[in-house]
């Protein structure tokens, strides 16, 4: 578990950013202006946008660490993400979701 042990003062931004709100869906969609960030695809409701986590970490929501993809690109991302952490498999049904 040492990938989470990154730790350092932000520990109440951590908390604020834990979980992928709606808000701060909003906001990287905006900066993206709904944009695939890899392949500039519009998003359209079947093909997006999915949330990769840069730096890996998903418990870390903070705007800065999120990029808006399609669901061509996030299928790459995806895998990085579900093995990296436990919340993978939520997040996958979250996609599915979004899918339908
Ligand atoms: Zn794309």
């Amino acid at each position: 578990m040492s990938f989470f042990g990154t730790g350092n003062s932000e520990n109440i931004d951590k908390k604020k950013y834990e979980s992928l709100t709606l808000s701060i869906r909003q906001t990287v969609l905006e900066r993206s202006h709904h944009r695939c960030q890899k392949c500039s695809v519009k998003f359209r409701g079947s093909n997006g946008p999915f949330f990769e986590h840069i730096n890996g970490s998903l418990k870390d929501n903070r705007p800065s660490n999120l990029r808006s993809l399609c669901d061509k690109c996030f299928e790459h991302v995806k895998k990085k993400e579900s093995r990296k952490g436990f919340l993978g498999g939520m997040r996958n049904n979250l996609g599915q979701m979004f899918g339908n």
